[in-house]
């Protein structure tokens, strides 16, 4: 059976459960996939892990006003329109080449929360007095890392390219999955069934680059339900908001199955900061899937630097850590030449990953309700793993864990 028949897309595994009644399961227990044995030692030196966890992922070592765009960007948001494109460009990378640079979170890879999982898990195996142990492996069917693609589709000039760099994907074993903005162009529906019938995802892009949706409290609440009418008469499942513009609680209030507006680390965005994960994590009830790789537009627009270096650097950093690398790839700037070649050739470079699970968001993002509701337990005949989907599931020694060592 494939993978993706084999995992429900949707469902209320308890840790989803637990988080819309406002408890956060992405706890360090939950998140290494520890044996049950282990919990009622673990149990105390658990519990501030979450909160720990969350300072990173929910983006709290940024001032309240930073979490959310600011005024300024909301003011340009109002003349945008009325700036000629070119301009807009050359305003806006003079602007983040001008933004005061940060020392937190490092940019292009930064390993604090890593770290912290890291240093968890070596103190939790002092506390146990043990040497090793199992853990739910990060990824199904003993995958190390994973690999997503995903796509933000910008323009007509955009959704006129989708299939160029579909058929490139599907040569090199990929799918991917695209992001539509549902009230910003007319939308080509006839094309985005011929490329679901061909194994792509589709998501939901916003609305509108105008601004808006995060403008303010009252915005939201009078564009969300359409948004939301507009994704289910189409069938899309996840978000990704309009230029990452965000704001956490708003975002997991949605009614999708997965978010993916946030970076692991991205100071380039209009709304810089990032949740330093290179793993999924939940997000109400939603899962966060964090882009982990820079932004396509990014570094040829605003940076004007070759995209390859910089991807592989950290595509092999991410992998070296069992991580998810989740591409975000706009067919408006890599659907021709010369990028759409650049494209490629990362490409081709992503398909030499050994062990990787190469999925769909809507895959990761089932996968890992699924498994932060599976039990590990481990006897005398070795670990085993019980619940719905643990067929996929495997346990692995920490020991033999990229991530521990
Ligand atoms: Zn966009």
């Amino acid at each position: 059976m494939a993978l993706a028949e084999a995992l429900p897309l949707t469902g209320s595994a308890t840790s989803a459960t637990d988080s819309v009644l406002g408890v956060s399961c992405n706890d360090a227990f939950t998140f290494w996939g520890l044996p049950q044995q282990w919990r009622a030692s673990l149990e105390e030196f658990n519990r501030p892990s979450a909160d720990i966890a969350d300072w990173y992922l929910y983006e709290y070592y940024l001032a309240p006003q930073e979490r959310r765009p600011s005024s300024k960007l909301n003011n340009y948001y109002r003349i945008k329109q009325l700036i000629p494109l070119r301009l807009r460009f050359l305003l806006k990378s003079y602007f983040v080449r001008a933004r005061r640079k940060r020392p937190f979170p490092a940019w292009p890879c930064e390993g604090a929360l890593v770290d912290y999982w890291r240093a968890w898990m070596r103190k939790g195996v002092e506390i146990l007095g043990v040497q090793d142990g199992y853990h739910i492996d990060f990824w199904p069917q003993g995958r190390k890392c994973c690999i997503v693609l995903t796509h933000d589709v910008e323009s007509p000039k955009g959704m006129q390219l989708m299939e160029r760099i579909a058929d490139l994907e599907e040569r090199w074993g990929f799918y991917s999955s695209w992001n539509i903005p549902l009230a910003q162009y007319p939308v080509d529906w006839k094309l985005v069934e011929r490329l679901r019938a061909r194994g792509f995802e589709f998501g939901a892009h916003g609305l509108s680059h105008d601004g808006r949706l995060f403008r303010s409290e009252l915005d939201f609440q009078a564009l969300a339900p359409r948004l939301e009418q507009l994704a289910r008469e189409h069938n899309l499942r996840g978000f990704r908001s309009p230029s990452t513009l965000r704001v956490m609680p708003w975002i997991q209030s949605l009614d999708f199955d997965y978010d993916s507006s946030f970076a692991d680390t991205d100071p380039y965005e209009p709304q810089p900061g990032g949740c330093c994960s290179i793993f999924p994590y939940f997000i109400g009830k939603m899962v966060e899937l964090p882009y982990t790789l820079a932004q396509d537009h990014t570094l040829i627009h605003l940076l004007r630097r070759d995209p390859l270096p910089i991807w592989r650097e950290k595509a092999r950093w991410i992998a070296s850590m069992g991580g998810m690398i989740l591409a975000l790839i706009h067919p408006d700037y890599c659907g021709e030449p010369p990028y759409l070649d650049t494209y490629q050739e990362f490409l081709k470079f992503l398909a030499d990953f050994e062990h990787a699970w190469r999925a769909l968001p809507s895959q990761v993002a089932a996968w890992w309700r699924c498994r932060a509701s599976l039990r590990l337990t481990v006897g005398r005949n070795g670990p085993s793993i019980e619940g719905s989907g643990a067929t996929q599931a495997q346990a692995t020694l920490l020991s033999e864990t990229p991530l521990f060592r």
